[in-house]
């Protein structure tokens, strides 16, 4: 299965195996090449995804031995480190978190969810809280944004991300790891509190695709986060829309339309190019669907570009025949953007159109927008001070 531990690794720099992204078969294969009993890797995988330690001499069940042995074959937990995090007015956190290779991503906190991109029924009151742990912290419920790429090869016109380009993909590790370092930085768990998942971070998880299904199933089976919380968001990789559908362990999609024809679209997002919307319309129309299921589309609206009731009416002809569900945001603005926020009135009409046509629509609360956290605004702003971030309205 590809695992190498010991002396006969190919590289002679002892790098490090981590832990962190192996599932239950690669974890067992890993200990009998170590020589150890099965139900070590039982305990290993307790130790990294429930109990979420940060060095394998945490995990108290194993024998002083056999932690020492795992060390000397350079194998590790792996868990990505918080190297900074930015706290919004809002509650909002967005953490800077660090890879052993030195590369970073974001992850975004957002206590009481996202307003409203994870499906429907994730805003209902919850039955039930046997800790009393949701009320006594003060949060209902929370979200957490994910990332699966360094950077992003979208080249969305909009977005801040884009201006990174693509680092490298992040491994199924680096993804589920960022969960449990915010999960252990909030000292909450998917056990006791409600935590939702968007994978709407840095990059774009379809061009990541293996790595991030891999990392939902250790997030849903090993974790024990539900599939059911958690959202992915795609930019219309149309290929990997159907694959996806296939899947038996699989979060809800969204898929990001922002713009209602294809001239505007190939404009805004370069790869309508490659995939228009005929052909992600018919992804979408096909995609299987569970029981009170929806597709989400996210709709970005840039003032007098996209945000007309032309436009309006054009998603509307373009839905037809989708169970939808539309998420419209405001444009988060940032320094390198060429587009404005739209005006009030304009967000209203287009959502009022979209309602009038029956559609249920949406107008997503920006979160973050003075840490630079929002949608869009997520390329590892450091200088807060420098770079003065728009005002919270
Ligand atoms: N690459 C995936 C996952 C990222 S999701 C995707 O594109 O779907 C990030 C969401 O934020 C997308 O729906 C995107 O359209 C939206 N977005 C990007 N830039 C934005 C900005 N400046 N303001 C508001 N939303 C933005």
């Amino acid at each position: 299965m590809g695992i190498e531990v010991g002396v006969d690794r190919d590289m002679k720099d002892h790098s490090q195996v981590a832990l962190l992204g192996l599932d239950r078969a690669e974890l067992a294969e890993l200990v009998a090449d170590l020589g150890e009993p099965a139900y070590r890797a039982q305990q290993l995988l307790e130790g990294v995804y429930r109990q979420r330690v940060e060095s394998i001499e945490q995990v108290s069940t194993l024998p002083q031995q056999l932690r020492a042995k795992l060390s000397e074959k350079g194998i590790s937990v792996g868990l990505p480190k918080v190297e900074k995090q930015f706290v919004s007015v809002d509650g909002t956190v967005r953490y800077l978190i660090g890879f052993a290779d030195g590369q970073s991503v974001e992850t975004v906190w957002m206590p009481e969810g996202d307003g409203g991109d994870v499906g429907e029924g994730s805003g209902d009151a919850e039955a039930g809280d046997p800790q009393g742990k949701l009320a006594t912290r003060g949060w209902g419920r929370a979200t957490i944004c994910v990332s699966s790429q360094v950077g992003c090869a979208v080249d969305c016109q909009f977005c801040l991300t884009a201006l990174l380009g693509v680092k490298r993909n992040l491994t199924a590790g680096e993804i589920a790891g960022q969960v449990l370092a915010v999960l252990n930085d909030q000292k909450v768990s998917p056990q006791h509190d409600r935590i939702n998942l968007v994978f709407m971070g840095m990059g774009e998880p379809f061009l990541n695709y293996d790595n991030f299904i891999k990392a939902v199933r250790l997030l849903v089976e090993e974790v024990g986060l539900a599939e059911s919380r958690m959202t992915v968001s795609t930019a219309g990789i149309v290929p990997r829309i159907a694959d996806f559908g296939q899947e038996a362990i699989r979060p809800r999609l969204a898929i990001s339309l922002n713009a209602s024809n294809d001239e505007l679209r190939t404009q805004l997002m370069p790869l309508n190019k490659k995939w228009n919307l005929e052909r992600l319309m018919a992804a979408a129309r096909e995609f299987p669907l569970r029981n009170r299921e929806r597709v989400t589309f996210e709709y970005v609206l840039l003032h007098n570009v996209n945000d007309l009731r032309e436009n309006a009416e054009e998603v509307v002809e373009l839905l037809r025949g989708v169970k939808a569900r539309v998420n419209l945001i405001a444009l988060n603005p940032g320094p390198g953007i060429d587009y404005e926020t739209p005006a009030d009135e304009n967000v209203e009409a287009f959502q009022k159109t979209l309602r009038d046509a029956g559609i249920l629509t949406f107008v997503r609360r920006p979160r973050g927008r003075d840490i630079y956290a929002a949608c869009g605004q997520l390329k590892r702003t450091v200088e807060i001070a420098t770079a003065p971030a728009p005002s919270v309205p």
